[in-house]
């Protein structure tokens, strides 16, 4: 049977950008403001579909998790990796732009447990960054911990206070690759006891490895929350 209520909650709207913010040389947060966004529940982590126009004219769309919405707006973090239509719009969209999308879509779960553990590349920092705030929020005692691969240093991305990061570059390396959370992982092993519950979001193949290698924490599929965000086959536009 189809998820009547999923569909049924997504919306088309029609915002306009009413801000944007440079937080790093790659991560551009653009807010978006329409008249209707308080009519709707968004759940925790939540992403949007972003209309956009490919290359050759058709369109496509990018999705993008709800880092926060309020009455500034909503407020979504884009990587500019530099392909494809997505990043393009990112990059070079300007403040009063008109900008349709459909949402909201998707949830991010945060079941009661301990400690969390989540990995993750850049497109996964806004939602690491949701669901840790709203995991503290509730549990002031929780430990949430972050494995964060990045580009560089300069692509620290702001997470909640009482988040413990560490940022791990991927220097000259393709992104979407598991080295080095996989090493960073491995380092955790030997220092701490067992997390309660994970999240791994990144690249689609990547994930799955990444979700594997959470096996020698004891954690089972039930307690990790494992999603592809991005295919490092795609082809631009399509
Ligand atoms: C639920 C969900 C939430 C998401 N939230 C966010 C978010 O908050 N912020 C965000 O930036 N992204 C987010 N993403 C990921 C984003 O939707 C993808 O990265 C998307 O592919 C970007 O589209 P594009 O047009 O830029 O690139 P595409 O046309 O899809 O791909 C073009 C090329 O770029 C590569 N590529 C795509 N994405 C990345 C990337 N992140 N890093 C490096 N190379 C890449 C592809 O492998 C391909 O070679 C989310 C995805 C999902 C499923």
């Amino acid at each position: 049977m189809p998820d009547v209520q999923r569909i049924a909650r997504t919306a088309q709207f029609r915002a306009t950008v009413a801000q944007i913010d440079a937080l790093s040389p790659r991560m551009r947060r653009l807010t978006l403001r329409a008249p209707e966004l308080a009519e709707h529940d968004w759940p925790l982590a939540c992403d949007i579909a972003v209309v956009l126009a490919a290359e050759d004219g058709r369109e496509v769309r990018r999705r993008y998790t709800v880092r926060s919405l309020d009455s500034a707006g909503l407020v979504l973090d884009a990587v500019l990796h530099g392909h494809g239509p997505g990043s393009a719009w990112a990059a070079a969209v300007t403040v009063g732009e008109p900008v349709t999308f459909f949402g909201p879509r998707g949830e991010v779960p945060a079941p009661e447990a301990g400690w969390y553990l989540a990995l993750t590349d850049e497109a996964g920092l806004p939602a690491v960054a949701a669901a840790s705030e709203a995991v503290l929020a509730r549990t002031p005692t929780a430990s949430f911990r972050v494995l964060a691969e990045v580009h560089d240093a300069a692509e620290v991305y702001p997470l909640p206070p009482g988040v413990r990061v560490d940022w791990l570059s991927r220097g000259e390396r393709p992104a979407g690759g598991v080295e080095v959370l996989n090493a960073g992982l491995a380092e955790l092993a030997r220092a701490t006891d067992r997390p309660g519950y994970a999240y791994v979001l990144g690249e689609s193949r990547a994930v799955v490895t990444l979700r594997d290698a959470l096996a020698q924490f004891g954690l089972d599929r039930e307690h990790v929350y494992a999603k592809g965000y991005w295919n490092l086959n795609a082809r631009a536009g399509r």
